[in-house]
């Protein structure tokens, strides 16, 4: 919840009106810089297609954005394009400054680029959120992150205006790494929640009576319970929207194909994410995934017979 009156004001932070660069200014960077702006803090945004956001002074480039800044908080796609930027902007950032990406990256490109920074004399700290285009909005964040201490306690105050809570989870990409642990989990869950419904649907059991079941029994999960893929049943969720997202299909197929990939890079055996990876991948690039919620899993699976 969003805290209101009894959010921290700037200057009981002892940070007012910090300078910060916001590079990435799309769905989920608009809102976030947005609500930094509306704290009081002096926002300087760069994007490659977006022209404004709200309180925020846009830039001609990503250097300009940067430059002079206390912190720069990065929101980009993908691990490439985070290089990419960090490479661009590092050498001109202030000495002692910091770098707080809040994409969700690789493991490896979090790492490389907290070294990089390293070099610099910057502060890095990976900061990937859950919470979606709705939690950006509302300020109602989860953060996960990586990188030193200090790099947290000078995050801490940003987290606390874009968000609801931050984990401080460890080095320089324990952030990233929660972060696809937790969505491999959700991917290889939501599958399992919508099969075990459109089993139940072909065994003639009532689908309000199955969540009736399971969301008080050991098949329980946050799927089943607070995002029920069903539509009509339990609490409100994007089933009952025509499966509108929420959470974008493409986007589990984004965080199960870095989940893979880490799984890859260390050796670790991950046989129900690689199946969750190959449904949604099916699901989206074939199917007609793309553009749906991630729980609408359940109209593909019931459609389907045993193979
Ligand atoms: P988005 O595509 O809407 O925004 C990304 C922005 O980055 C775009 O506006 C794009 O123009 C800009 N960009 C690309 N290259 C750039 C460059 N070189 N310099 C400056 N700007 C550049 O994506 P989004 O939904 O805002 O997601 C951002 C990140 O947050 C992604 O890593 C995503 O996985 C993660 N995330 C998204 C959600 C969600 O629900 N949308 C939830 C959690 C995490």
């Amino acid at each position: 919840m969003p805290l209101g009156k009894n959010a921290l004001k700037l200057e009981e932070t002892g940070m007012a009106h910090t300078k910060i660069g916001f590079i990435g200014l799309g769905n989920m960077g608009a809102p976030m810089a947005a609500n930094l702006a509306k704290a009081g803090h002096s926002i300087t945004g760069f994007d490659m297609t977006v022209q404004a956001a709200d309180g925020v002074t846009m830039a001609a480039s990503a250097q300009e954005a940067a430059r002079d800044a206390d912190i720069v908080v990065t929101m980009l796609p993908n691990g490439d394009i985070l290089r990419a930027v960090a490479a661009d902007i590092m050498p001109i950032m202030t000495s002692g400054a910091l770098f707080l990406d809040c994409s969700t990256v690789d493991v490896d490109s979090a790492r490389t680029v907290a070294d990089l920074a390293m070099i610099h004399g910057v502060a890095s700290v990976d900061a990937p959120v859950s919470g979606g285009v709705g939690g950006a909005a509302a300020g109602t964040l989860t953060f996960m992150a990586g990188g030193p201490e200090d790099g947290f306690a000078k995050a801490q105050p940003l987290f606390d205006i874009m968000g609801q809570k931050a984990v401080h989870c460890g080095a320089a990409g324990a952030g990233q790494a929660a972060k696809i642990c937790n969505n491999m989990i959700l991917g290889a869950t939501m599958i399992a929640t919508c099969e075990a419904f459109a089993l139940a649907d072909k065994l003639g059991l009532d689908r309000a009576r199955m969540y009736d079941v399971v969301s008080t029994s050991s098949g329980s999960s946050w799927s089943m319970n607070a995002y029920c893929p069903a539509p009509g049943v339990g609490p409100s969720s994007p089933a009952d929207n025509d499966y509108q997202p929420g959470f974008a299909a493409e986007l589990m197929l984004k965080d199960l194909g870095l989940s893979q990939q880490a799984a890859q890079a260390v050796d670790a055996d991950t046989p129900m994410g690689a199946r969750a990876l190959e449904l949604y991948k099916q699901f989206v690039e074939n199917e007609d995934g793309r553009g749906k919620d991630f729980s609408a899993m359940l109209p593909r699976l019931s459609e389907r017979g045993h193979s």
